[in-house]
């Protein structure tokens, strides 16, 4: 089994020289970054191709470009970052001053997923370095074109002393998993990630979880619903399903269901022709594994019927965009995460059996209600809980900087992008500085305890 011992005790003695703590270290480290990605974008783009047949576009916009955006936000917004941050005082304080500073970890490790194989290890790695950590990263050993490149890519343009890379699957990450990290920043799978918190709990270290789990849609009435399947079905078939925060299933009336279905073969029609299969749009499922998961899926429908869609084809991994109908809560589809192009619609009396159903399960990723009721929007908000919600549209609260993403309960614990990487990065470190005068003013709180000093 390998042994990583000397490779974080390596990085240790690294970090305390100090090095990486500097700012003009971390600025460099971007800027290099930012060159790396700039230099490389055709290389990255022909690995995503090979792994998950991510065409140009998608390849472009949802990770190098991606990174590109959240890199440069990062370098324009550093310096005041990094800034001491002074806090307000009370009465007695008023002589002392109070701030936090905000230190890095240490000697952090980051484990991505494969679904965005770029996005999931180079935008944690950004808010690692920008706060001044030294990092291992483990690239997913499924995405296997994009690990190999970033294997060969890092140590070119980043500061090999400092950060690393180590490629491997469940071995590698397991040994990796013993050795005492400072902050261990994790993306994938809720069982997965249980071990990852078992094993940081061994040594007490803080961690990130980026889980999944069921991200569900409720379309309200009265909403156009040729826009709402354009939305829908754009965040549904990106990736070919497979992303953290694709909308799950949908839930409507049974009014709305057959117009919402008809207006969703239109637009697939339109996104990737009557054979999608021909689409250079279209992705393709990662590995064998889990086109048979999907395929299993497809094959114990339960009381669903596809509405569109429904061919596969093993030799390519290929599963075409799927719009399933009357679909039961109690169907196979709806007992776990679908991470794939199959759309359940499933009807509902009303919103309150929509909001009981999330309800009594697992608090997801982040929830989508497309509706023009103020009143409705609302209620969804105030009775559910997920990582994020939004309105109107799909994926898209995920491209603000502003906006931390993650999830909460199952579907994960912390959050990054933008600042959010920073100080997820970060101990915020509690300082108070006094000056050593004034001392009869202290006197009250010293022993020995007298009338005088309680009735004060
Ligand atoms: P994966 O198989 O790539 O696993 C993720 C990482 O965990 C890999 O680096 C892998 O080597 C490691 N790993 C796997 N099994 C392990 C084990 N037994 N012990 C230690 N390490 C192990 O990815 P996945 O889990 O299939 O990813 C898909 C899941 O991730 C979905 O549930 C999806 O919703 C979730 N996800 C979440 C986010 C988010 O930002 N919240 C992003 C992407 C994916």
């Amino acid at each position: 089994m390998a042994n990583y011992t000397e490779l974080v005790s390596g990085l240790c003695q690294v970090f305390r020289s100090g090095k990486t703590k500097k700012f003009d270290w971390r600025f460099q480290q971007l800027t290099k970054m930012l060159k790396m990605l700039e230099e490389n974008k055709d290389k990255f783009c022909e690995a995503l191709k090979k792994d998950l047949n991510k065409s140009k576009m998608e390849a472009c916009l949802t990770e190098v470009d991606f990174c590109r955006n959240d890199l440069v936000y990062c370098m324009n917004n550093l310096n005041e970052w990094v800034k001491t941050e002074k806090v307000k005082k009370n009465f007695i304080n008023l002589m002392d001053t109070c701030y936090i500073k905000r230190e890095p970890f240490g000697v952090v490790l980051i484990i991505g997923a494969w679904n965005y194989p770029i996005q999931l290890t180079l935008l944690p790695m950004i808010g690692a370095i920008a706060a001044g950590n030294c990092v291992v990263l483990k690239p997913s050993e499924m995405a296997i074109a994009t690990a190999e490149l970033l294997e060969g890519l890092l140590p070119k343009y980043l500061d090999n002393e400092c950060i690393k890379c180590v490629n491997g699957g469940i071995p590698e990450t397991t040994a990796l998993l013993a050795e005492k990290w400072d902050y261990i920043f994790y993306t994938g799978n809720s069982a997965v990630g249980k071990i990852v918190m078992q094993a940081a709990a061994k040594h007490l270290t803080p961690v990130t979880l980026e889980l999944g789990g069921k991200s569900p849609v409720f379309v309200d009435d009265n909403c156009d619903l040729s826009i709402v399947a354009n939305r829908i079905l754009w965040g549904k078939c990106t990736n070919a399903g497979q992303t953290c925060i694709a909308p799950d299933y949908v839930m409507c009336k049974k009014e709305t269901q057959d117009s919402l279905a008809e207006a969703m073969k239109k637009t697939l029609r339109e996104f990737y022709s009557d054979n999608p299969a021909k689409s250079p749009d279209f992705g393709r499922i990662i590995n064998d594994r889990q086109f048979q998961r999907l395929k299993k899926i497809m094959d114990h429908l339960g009381g669903g019927k596809v509405a569109v869609g429904g061919e596969t084809d093993e030799t390519q991994r290929f599963i075409a965009p799927t719009i399933l109908t009357d679909v039961k809560f109690s169907d196979p589809i709806m007992q776990e995460e679908i991470f794939g192009p199959i759309l359940p619609i499933i009807t509902v009396q009303n919103e309150d059996e929509a909001i009981n159903f999330i309800l009594n399960h697992e608090k997801p990723l982040t929830m989508y209600i497309f509706s023009q009721n103020s009143t409705l929007i609302e209620k969804f908000l105030e009775s559910t809980s997920s990582g994020s919600v939004c309105v109107n549209d799909t994926l898209m609260q995920g491209s603000v900087p502003t906006l931390p993403f993650g999830g909460v309960g199952n579907s994960g614990t912390g959050a990054y992008h933008g600042k959010f990487s920073f100080d997820t990065f970060c101990h915020k470190r509690a300082v108070m500085e006094r000056g050593l005068r004034m001392e009869s003013v202290n006197s009250i709180r010293y022993p020995p305890c007298t009338e005088t000093k309680l009735n004060r």
